[in-house]
C-alpha cells in the first residue's frame, strides 16, 4: 500500500515533524548495538518521518492520522532500549513523546505524569515533596517514564521494591487507541499489565499514576573484598537481612580497568559491591563488610560524587556496567541472566571457572514476586551466533538459570518467552488495524487486523 505522505502532513498539519534524514535516522535507532546480531540485522532500519506531539490532543490528531492512512507508527521515549524496541521495521511515524513531560500532580505516596517524562525530571520532583520513585533504570537520566512502562523490568530500586509489574507500582495508565476516531482507555491496578512491557505494541500510553515512597537521601558507596564469592555473599546477606539499601550490585575485578575514574576507589585487585545505602544504616553496612573482611572504599552522596567527577553508583550497576566495558572494547556483547531461587553463589564460582576469560560477571540484587531474585548482565566475548545460542542453551540446561535473549526483536524471543493473550487481546482494541510497532510482537498476524 502506497502511503500519501502530503495528506498525511497536512491532517497533521501544526504539529511539529522532523524529516531530515538524519534525524530520522538517528531517532531509528536505540541501543540494540550492544548485539552483533541486532547490528546486523538493524543495519540501515529506518522510519519516514519524526512526529513530535506537543500535547495529549496533539496525540490524538497523529494516531487518527495514521490509523487513516495505515501508517506504521513506532513509539518513541528515550531511545534507550536495548533490542531495537524502539527501531520501526517497517518504517513509517515516529512518535516523539518526550515533549509530553507534564506533572499532572504529586500526592501523598503517588504522582501522576504524562508518559514522555524524562525519569531523572520526574524523580527530582518527587524529592522536593519529600518523596522518591520506587525504582527506576540505570539510565534515569535519558530515558522516559512511559519508555520503562513499556519497555523495561526494573533496576536501581528493585531491590527493595521488587519489579515494575508487581503489584502497586504503577497503579494506573491511560492509552489513546490507533483508530480513525481515537479513544481513551484507562487501565487500573492489574490491568496495566495489558501493556506493560508490550514494545509499544498495543496503544500509546500518554500518562500514567506510580507509587512514591519516603525519600532517603542515599550515600553511593563501594565495598570491597578479596573474593566475587565474598562480594556475593556479602550482597546476598546484606539483602537477606533487609538492610536498607536501594541498591547493590556486584561487579567483579576484571571490570575495574573500564571504571578508570574510580582509581584506587576500585582497584584491579578487589572485587566490588556498589550500594547505594540509607545514611544511619551504613555503620551496620560498614561493620558486616570489615566482619567478612572488606573495606568501605567510599561513601558520598549524591552531590559529593558529582563534585569528585564520579558517577553516581545507580550508574555502576544493571546495564551501565555493561556499557562501561562496551564502549571501551567492542568485543564484548552480553547476556542477561536469571538465577533459579534460592541463589547459590557456588554456581556462579563455576560458572566463572567453567567461561575463563570469555566472560566477565556482574550481578544485581533484585526482588521479583515477592521473593529475592538475583540476575546477572555478563560480559560475552563475541565468537558469533552460533557461539551464543550454544552459550545460552548451557546456562539453561545445565544451570537451571533462565536467559533473557537481548539478541532478539521480539518481546517472545527476548525477555517473556511466551505469546501474552492479554496483551493481543488488548491489541484488537487498542491498534486494531495492527500498525503499532509491527513485526515486535509474535502473537499479532496480519488475519486479526480490522479490515475496513
Ligand atoms: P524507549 O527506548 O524510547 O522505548 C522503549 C519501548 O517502549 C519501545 O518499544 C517504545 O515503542 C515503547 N514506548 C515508549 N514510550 C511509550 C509510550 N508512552 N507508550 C507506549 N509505548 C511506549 N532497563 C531496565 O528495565 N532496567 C535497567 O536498569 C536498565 N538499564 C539500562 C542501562 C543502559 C546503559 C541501557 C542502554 C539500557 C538500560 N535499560 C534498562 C533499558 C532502557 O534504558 C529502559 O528500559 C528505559 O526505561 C527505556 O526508556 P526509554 O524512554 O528510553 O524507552
Amino acid at each position: 500500500r502506497v502511503i500519501d505522505w502530503p495528506a498525511f502532513r497536512a491532517e497533521i498539519e501544526g504539529i511539529r515533524v522532523y524529516d531530515d534524514p538524519k534525524q530520522v535516522e538517528l531517532r531509528s535507532r536505540d541501543y540494540f548495538w550492544y548485539s552483533p546480531i541486532l547490528n546486523e540485522q538493524l543495519d540501515g532500519v529506518t522510519g519516514d518521518l519524526v512526529v513530535l506531539p506537543q500535547d495529549q490532543d496533539e496525540v490524538k490528531r497523529v494516531a487518527a492520522a495514521v490509523a487513516r492512512h495505515r501508517i506504521p507508527l513506532t513509539i518513541r521515549g528515550g531511545g534507550t532500549g536495548n533490542y531495537g524496541q524502539c527501531v520501526p521495521l517497517e518504517g513509517g511515524v515516529i512518535l516523539d513523546l518526550t515533549r509530553l513531560d507534564k506533572i499532572v500532580e504529586i500526592g501523598e505516596g503517588r504522582v501522576r505524569c504524562e508518559a514522555g517524562i524524562r525519569i531523572s525530571r520526574l524523580d527530582d520532583a518527587a524529592r522536593e515533596t519529600g518523596q522518591e520513585l520506587l525504582m527506576y533504570p540505570s539510565t534515569r537520566q535519558m530515558a522516559t517514564i512511559g519508555g520503562f512502562l513499556a519497555g523495561g523490568s526494573g533496576g536501581i530500586g528493585s531491590l527493595r521494591h521488587g519489579m515494575l509489574r508487581d503489584p502497586g507500582n504503577v497503579t494506573y495508565a491511560k492509552v489513546v487507541t490507533v483508530e480513525r476516531e481515537p479513544q481513551v482507555i484507562e487501565l487500573h491496578g492489574d490491568e496495566i499489565q495489558k501493556v506493560q512491557h508490550a514494545y509499544g505494541t498495543n496503544g500509546i500510553v500518554t500518562e500514567l499514576e506510580l507509587a512514591l515512597t519516603q525519600a532517603t537521601d542515599w550515600l553511593h558507596c563501594a565495598a570491597l573484598f578479596d573474593g566475587y564469592d565474598t562480594a556475593l555473599r556479602f550482597a546476598q546477606g546484606a539483602q537477606e537481612e533487609g538492610f536498607d539499601c536501594y541498591l547493590l550490585t556486584t561487579v567483579e575485578r576484571r571490570f575495574a580497568p573500564y571504571y578508570r575514574k574510580f582509581g584506587d576507589l576500585f582497584p584491579e585487585d578487589r572485587d566490588a559491591v556498589f550500594a547505594m545505602v540509607a545514611p544511619d544504616e551504613m555503620d551496620r553496612f560498614r561493620e558486616k563488610a570489615e566482619r567478612m573482611g572488606g573495606r568501605i572504599s567510599f561513601a558520598m552522596t549524591k552531590p559529593e560524587i558529582r563534585e569528585a567527577g564520579l558517577q553516581p553508583a545507580y550508574e555502576c550497576g544493571w546495564n551501565h556496567t555493561t556499557l562501561q566495558a562496551l564502549k571501551a572494547d567492542k568485543g564484548w556483547t552480553y547476556l542477561q541472566v536469571a538465577y533459579p531461587q534460592p541463589f547459590d553463589p557456588d554456581l556462579v564460582m563455576r560458572q566463572m571457572a567453567r567461561y575463563g576469560d570469555e566472560i566477565y560477571w556482574h550481578h544485581e540484587m533484585a526482588r521479583m514476586g515477592g521473593h529475592i531474585q538475583i540476575f546477572a548482565l555478563p560480559l560475552v566475548r563475541w565468537r558469533g551466533r552460533q557461539a551464543m545460542y550454544d552459550l545460552i542453551a548451557e546456562l539453561e540446561e545445565k544451570d537451571g538459570c533462565t536467559i533473557f535473549d537481548p539478541h532478539a526483536v521480539t518481546i517472545e524471543d527476548g525477555g517473556m518467552k511466551e505469546i501474552d493473550t492479554a496483551q493481543i487481546e488488548f491489541k484488537k482494541r487498542a491498534d486494531p488495524y495492527g500498525l503499532m510497532n509491527p513485526g515486535k510482537t509474535r502473537g499479532w498476524t496480519a488475519e486479526m487486523a480490522r479490515q475496513d
